[in-house]
């Protein structure tokens, strides 16, 4: 498993639907996105994809379009490649392997770009 990089994180970030937000100074010195307007204040102020508030928000948009279905036949298929590969403590069950933040993000992200391959 790989962790997601600044584009893999833009872009799951706008598959919710959200801005990807771009630091901009302000002429009274504060920060605010340069492409909505959304006041900065803090120092990480786009999705890390790391916390439980990512996870679902993931499953429910993918819920929410009509794809779960298929990102799950897509998650089972590297949940039982994985288990076929890792001969030690293999985690057996599905669902205990997927809910896991920062493989799940992970695996959306491999769909999604396996999704836009095809034809
Ligand atoms: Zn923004």
């Amino acid at each position: 498993m790989n962790d997601l990089n600044e584009e893999d994180r833009k872009w799951l970030t706008e598959y919710l639907g959200e801005c990807w937000h771009e630091l901009k100074e302000t002429e009274y010195g504060d920060f605010e996105c340069n492409k909505c307007g959304f006041e900065i204040r803090k120092r990480v102020f786009n999705r890390v994809f790391t916390t439980p508030g990512d996870f679902f928000a993931l499953k429910d948009k993918l819920a929410k379009k009509g794809e779960w279905d298929k990102f799950e036949s897509y998650a089972h298929r590297e949940w039982w490649r994985t288990i076929k590969t890792i001969v030690l403590e293999p985690e057996k069950s599905f669902p205990n392997w997927l809910i896991n933040t920062p493989r799940f993000c992970w695996l959306v992200n491999e769909w999604l770009k396996e999704k836009e391959d095809e034809p």
